[in-house]
């Protein structure tokens, strides 16, 4: 086998190719980034992040410990299990809470995607290029493979991993038959902050995350609550940020904002009117207010006023797409992870934490190759059916909650809400059902 040091080339700075380069940095392996974005805040980074324990356990592996305790300190409660409510705010069942006492590195976890994303940058300032779109790559006789950019420059290494996101070009160049279907829901979504004038909210939308089944449309709320307050969290970590040569005051400006209760409302394209605000039009937030509200008519009072309530400037849509599954290819050295293989509409929170999953699994893989202890061909192999699984897996239940969330038929959402009410009843189904 061979013991060249590896060379691996990511192509994206999201979460997936910033968790990979962390990991395999840590690992002592030859990394480079390559991101599209001009600056690491290039964009605004929206709404919290749910990541489940397969994203903790990913991110706690990967990252340095001290930026690990950094996330864990910096991050929300997301609350125990999801309830499941009709719209008068019945509940129908709520899974069980996880176990007390269990590792962070177990645990669920809100995380500002600001600082998620200032974490992974961390250390990384000579791994990652910005400013570099990626346009194509060439495999080389010799095995290696060339990244050629938009500038004209070129990187070359012994492995090329597309994250470069649902449009993601290496996928289109290695995979042109992949496909990308858009599904027929649209999603409206806001942020209603926590502060003095919400004491009225329900106990029910503060604690945990829940998502409402009606007789028609859909909606989801979670809590992004800081386990600590602004104050607290900023003393304790104050040190281990600057020991992990961070600005804290950088680190934590995003936890200065309100804590808040996000909700997604979603329905049938059809259902809505056909002149919807773009989803790239800005300032449309009002009127979508003025649409969901409109939607909600015989809701609970307290499920209007939370829309009613949310600041015009939070509301935005969204549209969504899924991957189509593909056919197993040949593997070579260029390989893909993330929404670059597996996009999905993010109801239900899925996709970032399948991403930090493939990361986390491809990590092993290239150090086990670069250790000797394996070949590379092989091992991305493995890595590709245990990406394409989980992937999959994570995008056929997301278009599960979507098609549930979309369902025209009331007879069909009758025996839905039936169902979550017998597993409320019966904890044994509840658990066959709802554990991992
Ligand atoms: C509203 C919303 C809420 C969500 N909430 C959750 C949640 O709570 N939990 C969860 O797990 N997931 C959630 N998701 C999904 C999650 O954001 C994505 O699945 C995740 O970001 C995918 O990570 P990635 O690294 O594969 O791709 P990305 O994070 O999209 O990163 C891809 C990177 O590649 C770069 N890039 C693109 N093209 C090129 C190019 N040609 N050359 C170089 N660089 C390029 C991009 O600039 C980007 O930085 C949500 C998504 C949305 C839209």
């Amino acid at each position: 086998m061979s013991t060249r040091q590896l060379r691996v080339v990511v192509i994206g700075g999201g979460i997936g190719g910033l968790c990979l380069a962390q990991g395999l940095n840590a690992a002592g392996i030859d990394v480079a980034v390559y991101e599209r974005d001009a600056a690491p805040d290039a964009r605004t980074q929206g709404y919290r992040l749910n990541i489940e324990p397969v994203g903790s356990r990913a991110l706690h592996d990967c990252l340095p410990a001290h930026l690990w305790n950094v996330l864990v300190a910096t991050a929300g409660d997301p609350g125990p299990g999801m309830g499941v409510f009709t719209e008068e705010l019945r509940l129908l069942m709520r899974e069980d809470a996880p176990p007390a006492g269990l590792d962070p590195s177990e645990q669920a976890h809100a995380v500002s995607r600001i600082t998620l994303r200032r974490l992974l940058l961390a250390g990384l300032d000579d791994i990652v290029h910005f400013g570099t779109e990626i346009t194509g790559y060439r495999q080389n006789t010799d095995g290696t493979v060339t990244a050629l950019f938009a500038d004209g420059t070129s990187a070359t290494g012994d492995v090329l991993v597309g994250a470069d996101g649902a449009n993601s070009r290496v996928r289109r160049q290695l995979l042109p038959h992949a496909r990308r279907t858009p599904a027929p829901g649209v999603g409206i979504g806001g942020k209603l902050p926590l502060g003095d004038g919400s004491a009225w909210l329900p106990e029910e939308l503060i604690s945990t995350k829940n998502m409402f089944l009606p007789k028609r449309d859909f909606l989801f709320t979670a809590v992004f609550r800081r386990r600590e307050t602004e104050r607290t969290a900023t003393e304790h970590i104050t040190d281990r940020i600057r020991a992990a040569g961070l600005d804290p005051d950088l680190l934590v400006q995003d936890a200065k904002d309100d804590d808040y209760v996000m909700w997604a409302y979603v329905a049938h394209r059809r259902a809505l009117p056909a002149d919807l605000p773009d989803p790239s039009a800005s300032g449309p937030g009002q009127r979508l207010r003025e649409l969901v509200t409109s939607r909600l008519l015989n809701w609970h009072p307290d499920l209007r006023k939370l829309i009613a309530q949310t600041p015009a400037d939070t509301i935005e849509r969204f549209d969504f797409a899924a991957a189509e599954r593909m056919k197993p290819w040949p593997t070579t050295n260029v390989t893909v992870l993330g929404d670059a293989a597996h996009s999905m509409p993010p109801v239900g929170g899925l996709g970032g934490n399948a991403a930090l999953y493939d990361a986390n699994v491809l990590r092993r893989a290239l150090i086990a190759v670069d250790r000797g202890e394996a070949e590379l061909i092989p091992a991305l192999a493995a890595y590709e059916r245990a990406m394409l699984k989980n992937g999959f897996a994570a995008v056929r239940a997301a278009t599960m909650y979507l098609r549930l969330a979309t369902l025209p038929s009331s007879v069909v959402r009758t025996v839905a809400r039936t169902f979550f009410r017998l597993c409320g009843a019966v904890p044994p189904l509840r658990r066959a059902v709802f554990s991992d």
